[in-house]
């Protein structure tokens, strides 16, 4: 089964076709500048077939970006399928799947209307997650079924002393404020894969999974659930990320605004956009430039990653407690499928709770490794993320269940 996987920015559309079953990646590539002037990438993964890189495509809306890559899969020379009939689903990323997804679903027209009731939540994401969605069914028709896989849906699970804000309940059960928790999809495919890994049943393992890239979550999995994670109501909480707060004392907005003269956007602004390791190094929000400028003597770049690495450490620790314990630690994404050294700053220390880090093990990069000493108590794993994938797994198990 061949599932075109498909994650629609405002301006920009990243799609991948792969086979789930047999993990075969076929073509991958980027739709840029939608509505501007179009700018199309598509990388064949199969021999003897090119490359296009960034080539001018007319794409006024999203749905000659989906023509345009459907055109790219099956061009006859350098496609990679001979029809559009073999692609046989199409898996959506939705960002914000509100309370009403706990799971990925075949896109309905009640579902849309779901999607459309979701967007307060996710008013950047949602629209954009929905016009893709829209383009797909117009340019490849009804028949082709369509599935939204949520990036919140994972977290559903989260007990309500984990997700509820200690605010006036009114705005919970009135206005839908409470945690939400994102890149679900990147938690529940570590999960999985921690599983494997360790010869044993998610159902028995107690995990904590660290997704660290530019955006930045942990999650707390007890038993394949998620039962605590990093970020809430928005992407904006948690650990500070590459440009944003994280968790900040709501205090600061009254004082910085009154003394500054902000208005709310320009606050909130800054907190998603100037903040972060960026705030605080003022230099860049690359972890790979701060641990170089920290070397290199720049107190505030090295400060950043001190926080940031401060920050996962704290999280591993309140996570074991929130479960009565951990059976692996689980590194991925950008930073902690690179970055021996944040890893080891991270984890190391925790020997009290049964953490031991093999300081060779962990010299890997991007490679599923036991990172951890042979008789660590609790293992620490790296490995490599892959949402593209569970979207196209889930995608297939809704499909063939039709
Ligand atoms: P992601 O959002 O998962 O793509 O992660 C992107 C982030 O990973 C970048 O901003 C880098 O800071 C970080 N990263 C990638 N490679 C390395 C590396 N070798 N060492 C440290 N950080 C890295």
């Amino acid at each position: 089964m061949n599932v075109l996987v498909i994650n629609a920015g405002s301006s920009s559309l990243k799609y991948q076709l792969l086979n789930p079953q047999t993990e075969t990646l076929l073509a991958v590539g980027l739709c840029e500048r939608i509505g501007i002037d179009g700018k199309f990438t598509y990388k064949p993964q199969l021999d003897g077939k090119e490359t296009l890189k960034a080539i001018d495509v007319a794409m006024p809306t999203h749905s000659e970006a989906i023509q345009a890559v459907l055109n790219a899969l099956v061009d006859e020379k350098n496609g990679v399928i001979a029809s559009m009939k073999e692609i046989d689903a199409v898996g959506h990323r939705v960002v914000h799947g509100g309370d009403v997804f706990s799971g990925s679903v075949l896109i309905t027209d009640d579902v849309m209307k779901a999607l459309e009731d979701c967007i307060p939540l996710a008013p950047l994401h949602n629209p954009a997650n929905i016009t893709g969605i829209n383009a797909c069914v117009a340019v490849m028709g009804a028949d082709v079924p369509q599935v939204g896989v949520f990036d919140t849906a994972f977290h559903q699970t989260m007990p309500a002393k984990a997700f509820t804000y200690a605010l006036p309940y009114k705005y919970y059960t009135e206005d839908k404020v409470r945690r939400y928790g994102f890149h679900g999809t990147s938690h529940k495919y570590v999960a999985g894969r921690a599983a494997a890994m360790l010869g044993k049943d998610v159902a028995d393992l107690k995990l904590v999974s660290c997704h660290l890239g530019n955006g930045s979550s942990v999650t707390a999995i007890d038993a394949g659930k998620s039962v605590d994670t990093s970020m809430g109501f928005t992407p904006l909480a948690g650990l500070p990320m590459g440009t944003r707060s994280g968790d900040i004392d709501a205090g600061i907005m009254e004082y910085l605004m009154n003394k500054h003269n902000m208005d709310i956007t320009e606050m909130v602004s800054i907190l998603n956009k100037k903040s972060g390791v960026f705030g605080v190094s003022d230099l860049s929000s690359d972890f790979r430039d701060l641990e170089n400028a920290g070397k290199d003597g720049n107190a505030e770049a090295a400060l950043s990653v001190e926080m940031f690495n401060y920050g996962v450490k704290k999280l591993i620790g309140s996570y074991a407690a929130a479960m009565g314990g951990v059976d692996a630690v689980i590194f991925t994404a950008g930073v902690g499928e690179n970055s021996a050294s944040q890893r080891l700053d991270i984890a190391g220390g925790l020997e009290f709770m049964g953490i031991t880090m093999d300081a060779e093990a962990n010299k890997v990069r991007g490679e599923e490794t036991v990172i951890s000493t042979a008789d660590s108590k609790v293992k620490v794993l790296l490995i490599p993320t892959n949402e593209e994938l569970m979207i196209a797994m889930d995608t297939a198990a809704i499909v063939s269940a039709l």
